[in-house]
């Protein structure tokens, strides 16, 4: 039987839209290719009656369940994998997939884990901080101009993920670690890291991208995050305990 992409679990984010026509364009997009969660973080205009309009009668119910947060840390943190979308390639923007590549490796993930599809503002995209909170990075091909509107986009996302199959070979899909797992996890290596001088205090995002870039590629499991916490949490409490032995050595040498 074709193994096809778990809609239920995959969820459409337009960080900083400016537009509320576009939110409800996208509302309707996401309705055409059965998609229902949608998301938004930090709109520039609200304006519900606008985006009812645009997303029609046929997709209120998305408009009216759309769940708005404030930062993009925020709404992603409850996601097992985020994905970013981008009109623009290079500099840190390397490991670009198709849409359609991408929509073959949701089809296992989506199985047992909830997938954020992230889309930027109108004016400048997703910023390099932003890409931070992505797994993957997805470029739709396009001719010289290669900028598309955003609810146009959203539409050819939501069109390759719904029409996406797969002859089913159960391959393995594991739960992978939520966004809020491996922020919690980053923000301890940062501290530990700083604290026995591995990175630059002045500039410890530099070294921490590089860290990042690392283990987004391995798409570490929740299992894999709580052991390396585990690690952070021993190198903390052994830095400790010879600090509390050096003290202790010095006041019975007095
Ligand atoms: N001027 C911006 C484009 C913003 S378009 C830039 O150069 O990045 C708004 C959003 O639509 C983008 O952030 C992206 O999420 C999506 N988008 C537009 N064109 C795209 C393309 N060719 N591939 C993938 N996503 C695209």
């Amino acid at each position: 039987m074709p193994d096809s992409v778990n809609l239920d679990n995959i969820s459409i984010v337009l960080h900083q839209p400016r537009f509320p026509e576009n939110i409800g364009a996208a509302a309707r997009a996401m309705r055409n290719m059965g998609i229902r969660e949608l998301v938004v973080v930090n709109p520039e205009n609200f304006d519900v009656v606008k985006i009812f309009r645009m997303a029609t009668h046929s997709a209120a119910d998305i408009v009216k369940r759309i769940e708005v947060y404030e930062t993009l840390r925020e709404a992603t943190s409850s996601y097992h994998y985020v994905v970013g979308t981008t009109a623009r390639l290079g500099g840190q923007r390397q490991l670009i997939k198709s849409p359609s590549t991408l929509a073959q490796k949701l089809i296992p993930i989506s199985k047992e884990n909830r997938i954020a599809i992230v889309f930027g503002p109108e004016d400048r995209g997703l910023t390099n901080e932003d890409l931070h909170y992505c797994h993957e990075l997805v470029n739709i091909p396009t001719a010289e101009f290669s900028s598309l509107n955003l609810a146009q986009a959203v539409m050819v996302m939501c069109y390759e993920i719904f029409t996406v199959s797969r002859e089913s070979k159960k391959k393995f899909a594991p739960r992978l670690a939520a966004r809020h797992e491996l922020d919690g996890m980053y923000d301890q290596l940062k501290d530990i890291l700083v604290r026995i001088s591995y990175i630059n205090p002045e500039n410890p995002d530099y070294w921490m991208n590089n860290l990042r870039r690392f283990f987004t590629r391995m798409e570490l499991r929740a299992k894999e995050v709580s052991i390396i916490r585990g690690i952070c949490r021993q190198i903390n409490w052994y830095g400790k305990k010879r600090y509390e032995d050096g003290l202790r050595e010095k006041k019975d040498q007095m």
